[in-house]
Formats: C-alpha cells, structure tokens, sequence
C-alpha cells in the first residue's frame, strides 16, 4: 500500500487528456504550487512511550513485534479518507502513532488491552487501514501514548463447516487472500468492496462494511453469524444460533464498534459456494427518476440481480461506472446489472443466471430501460477496483476528489439527492457532483456521491466546510449520516443527532463497562 496515497503503485492511472481538460477548463484546476511531501519529509513527533513500557509490551508480545520505525508508524498514520491522504501529502505526521504492535493471538490482544489499561496507552485497531471517517486517528489527550494494534498476524482461515456453510476466520486476514483460501472449499464470502484489495475481515465488521454485490450476498453484517472480541473487561462470544430470541442481540453492538468496545479476534461468517457464472450487463433509463423506480421495483418484487447500480446523468456523462474508460460517458443513466449463479442451468429460473437475467431484464424494460449488453458490464467488471486509483492522480493535479454515502427509504430518496447536492454546491465553488444508488434495500437504497472541486487555500478546510454542510443536509433530509462507512470520527456529531441523548447515553454506558479506562480508540464513534 501506497503511504501517501492508494494501493499498488504499479497500478497508478493517467488522468486521460479529456478529464485534464475538462478540470482545467470547467472547475478552474490547477496545479497545486507545491509538490507533496516526500516519505523522508514527513514531520513525526519522538516516540512518547518510555523505553520501560516498550519493554512491557514487548514482554506480551515479543520485542520483533513492537515496531517503533519510522516507517512502521507513518504506515500506520490515519486511513484512505481524502483529507487523510491531503494530510499526509503535506507532510503532516501528527496523529502517528506511538509504536505499531502486531500480536499473533487473542490471548495476546487480551494481555495488550489489559496492559495498556493500567498504564493509560491508547489502542487503536488496525486492520487494513482503508477507513474514510477518521477512524484511526485517536485521540493522545489524557494517554501516556498511542499504539496502533495492527491485527495483520491473526490471519488464519480457522475452520470451514461445509454442512453450515460457515467459516471461522481470523480478523487481519485481507479480502482478496479469504476468498483465495475459501475458493479452495469452493466457497465465497460474495464481499467485494471498492476497498477488497486492502481492507480486513475484521475491519469490515467493526466498519459494517457493504460490497459492491451487496444486493446478492448481503452485507457484511448480514454475513457475520459469531463474534469473538477482547474487551479490557474481559471476552465476549456471540451468536450460537443462526436466529435466537435469546434477548437483544448483542452482536449488533459489536457490529460497527468501530474498535471502540472491543477487537475482534474471531469472527463466524455464513458463505456460498464460488459462483459457476457471472454476466454483468448495461441498462439506460432517460432519467435518474425512472432508473430510481426501476430499482424499486426490482428490490420489492425481484428478481433481484446480484450486482445492482445506477449511475445520476452527471456520473453517466464522466463514465465513472467505467474508470477504466473514464471520460467516455454517455447519456442517460447506466445501470449495471450483474448475475451470479450456477455454471449449469437449473431447472429453477428463480436461482439460474438465464433465469434471474430475464425476469430482472423484463421488468427494466417494463420500467422504461433500454438494454446496452454486457459491454458496459464488462467494462464496469475489469474497472471495479480503479477508483481509488483515480483519485491519486485528481490529487496531484490539484482537485480535490472525495466520496460521500448515505441512504434513505424509497419515499425520501429524491430528497435526499437533492439535499446533498445543494449543500455541495452552495459551499464549493463550481464542483462537479455525480451519485449513483450503491445499494438497494426493499425499503430504500443508498447513495453515493463522488464530489470534485478545484483545490483553493488550505484543502483541508475546504472539504471540512463542505462536509460539514452536507451531513447537516443528510440530517435534516432524514437520511443516514452513513450506509457503509461507518462513523469514525468524521462522522460522531451527526451520529449523536442521529442516537437523540437517550442512545448516545447507552453508547458511553455500553463504552464505560467494557472499557472503563477509555483506552480503545478515544475520539472515534462515541460522542
Ligand atoms: C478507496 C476506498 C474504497 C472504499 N470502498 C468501500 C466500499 O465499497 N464499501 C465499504 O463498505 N467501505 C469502503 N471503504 C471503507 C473501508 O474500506 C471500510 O470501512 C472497511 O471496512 C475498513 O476495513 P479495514 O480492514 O481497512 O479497517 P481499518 O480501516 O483498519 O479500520 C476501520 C475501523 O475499524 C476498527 N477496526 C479494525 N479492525 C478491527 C478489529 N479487528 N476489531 C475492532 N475494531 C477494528 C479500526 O480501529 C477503525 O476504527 C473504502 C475505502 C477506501 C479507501
């Protein structure tokens, strides 16, 4: 992982001529007066914590595993949000951590908590370190230092239960290796964020995370049927049953924590078996409108596909559906439309690929659709993990490029849309603004935004003024503050105005029992 920047520097992508153009011409880009900081540059303060409680945490966990590098701390320096990485650019090392401790088992995650305890040395987990909304950024104030808690070592595929269709996996195993080794079953989890390439099972829990084929295989929460976590009060294991009625279900605290109750050491996760066949096809509706009522339909009277997206007219116009192809956009509104099932046709129409492709075709068509074949589908396939990569090169050329996600029932919806656009535009100089529904639900769906805007002033406090008038706007339009992002710390103060005082009084009650020293990840979630 780039650490200034996403993934794979191999993979790094060219803006075309045409979006350059397009920047320069329509949002005023330009080159920022100075170049990003190199990796030698970055300003990092001395390590805080004394050689002595080095040594005690070495004593846990063996001295090879407490790294205090330079390297090692600016790798783990906040996440992947935009003012994340225009931080870093610049040069800004402030919220490195500490030391970096790789334990290799929840025995050990355990004696670290209780350690750190005692001693007042804030934990940050880490997984792959992808997080948008600050959450990894912790707060120092009040710790004798702050540790990152890199989960990278617990990363085995325990167990796999065939007849359950259940697998017990370890927390810092990466997306793309889990699949590897579940493929070894014949067996998928289905996640596939744009993220997969980087980001951990565990993250994906304590992040409640949503793929790209959510509307197939669920999200990440959906997946999760057991949870083991070490708190500094002690250890929990949940979920025994595929339903109970065993009270409420305390995984659901767990789910979306956020490392603020507890890290994750195990997690019990449902999967399917490797799909035989994948067909991902392109649809066109005249308007977001009619695209929009074409995927209510689909997801209250099915069929539904396993992939399901559509883009606005603006994200349709740039071709981000296809960032391989960016800037050869249409018009319209694309919708992709992807099938995953059996390599055989079954004798059901409701599971084969044919089977689910036309019923779901028919009603497109019935809704207005007008079909494109799998060319676009194709394309959307071969680029469905070239965003990020994309925003590298927006950034270097002096744009500010940023994503923002909320959901809302079918009934909200336009408003919504319309909601976070104003305030994009009444706060950001001529950006261009582009959405499409991520995920869709039989009661509404989500939406995703990716905003670009010329970088003026300070970039940071930019896109802060921007942020904070658009989660005002998703609050005041009845949305979520977030469908899959998760909280962080971008997002507490519109959770808690979300949670009214009586949640957010069970929150640090919850917090205050299982961490009563305050130690995981202050500042992040809990308001
Ligand atoms: C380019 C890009 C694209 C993205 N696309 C998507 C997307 O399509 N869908 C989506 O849902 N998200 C997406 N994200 C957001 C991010 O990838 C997810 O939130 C993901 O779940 C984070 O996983 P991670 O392993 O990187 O966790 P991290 O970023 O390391 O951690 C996330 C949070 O969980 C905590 N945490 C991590 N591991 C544990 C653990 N074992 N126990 C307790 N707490 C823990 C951390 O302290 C932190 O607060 C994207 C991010 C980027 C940068």
């Amino acid at each position: 992982m780039l650490w200034s920047g996403w993934g794979d520097p191999a993979k790094a992508r060219e803006l075309p001529p045409q979006i350059r153009e397009l920047l320069h011409d329509l949002l005023g880009v330009r080159e920022p007066a100075a170049p990003a900081a190199s990796f030698e540059s970055v300003r990092l303060a001395p390590v805080a914590l004394s050689p002595v409680r080095l040594a005690a945490l070495a004593d846990v966990v063996g001295h090879e595993q407490v790294l205090t590098s330079r390297t090692a701390r600016i790798w783990h320096t906040r996440g992947k949000s935009t003012p994340d990485l225009l931080r870093i650019r610049a040069g800004d090392g402030s919220a490195a951590p500490d030391a970096v401790l790789l334990p290799g088992s929840h025995e050990e995650v355990a004696a670290l908590l209780r350690l750190c305890a005692a001693e007042r040395i804030a934990v940050v987990p880490f997984g792959g370190g992808t997080s948008v909304v600050g959450g990894l950024a912790a707060s120092r104030s009040g710790f004798a230092g702050v540790v990152a808690l890199d989960l990278a070592r617990l990363d085995r595929l325990v167990s796999v239960d065939t007849e359950s269709m259940i697998v017990t996996a370890e927390p810092g195993l990466r997306a793309p290796e889990a699949e590897r080794l579940l493929e070894r079953h014949g067996l998928t989890l289905g996640h596939f964020p744009q993220s997969y390439e980087y980001a951990t099972l565990g993250g994906f829990a304590a992040a409640r995370s949503s793929g790209q084929a959510s509307a197939g295989y669920g999200r990440f929460d959906d997946m999760v049927v057991g949870l083991t976590v070490a708190t500094p009060s002690g250890d929990l294991d949940l979920g025994r049953a595929p339903k109970s009625a065993a009270g409420p279900d305390l995984r659901q605290l767990l789910l979306g924590s956020e490392g603020a109750f507890g890290v994750i050491t195990a997690l019990r996760l449902r999967v399917r078996r490797v799909p035989g066949r994948r067909v991902y096809e392109g649809w066109r509706f005249g308007s977001f409108r009619e695209g929009t009522a074409a995927l209510r339909v689909l997801a209250q009277e099915g069929p539904l596909p396993t992939v399901l997206r559509l883009s606005d007219e603006t994200e349709t116009m740039i071709g981000l559906a296809r960032p391989d192809d960016i800037g050869g956009g249409s018009s319209g509104c694309l919708v992709i439309a992807g099938y995953e099932g059996p390599a055989e046709e079954t004798e059901s129409p409701a599971t084969s690929v044919e089977g689910r492709g036309a019923g779901a075709g028919a009603v497109l068509a019935r809704m207005g659709g007008v079909p494109l074949g799998t060319d676009p589908g194709q394309a959307w396939e071969h680029g469905r993990f070239s965003a990020p990569y994309l925003r590298d090169s927006l950034l270097a050329a002096g744009a500010t490029v940023e994503t923002i996600e909320t959901a809302g029932f079918w009934s909200a919806l336009p408003r919504l849309y319309d909601a976070v656009r104003l305030a994009l535009l009444g706060v950001l100089e001529s950006p261009l603004v582009m959405c499409h529904i991520s995920h869709v639900y039989e009661t509404g769906a989500s939406l995703y935004f990716t905003v670009v805007t010329a970088q003026k002033g300070d970039p940071v406090a930019q896109w802060e003024r921007a942020k904070e008038a658009v989660s005002a706007a998703i609050v005041a339009a009845g949305g979520t503050i977030s469908h899959h992002h998760g909280v962080g710390r971008d997002h507490r103060e519109a959770y808690a105005a979300e949670l009214g005082p009586v949640g957010v009084d069970i929150l640090r009650a919850v917090k205050a029992r299982l961490d009563p020293s305050g130690i995981l990840n202050p500042g992040i979630l809990i308001p």
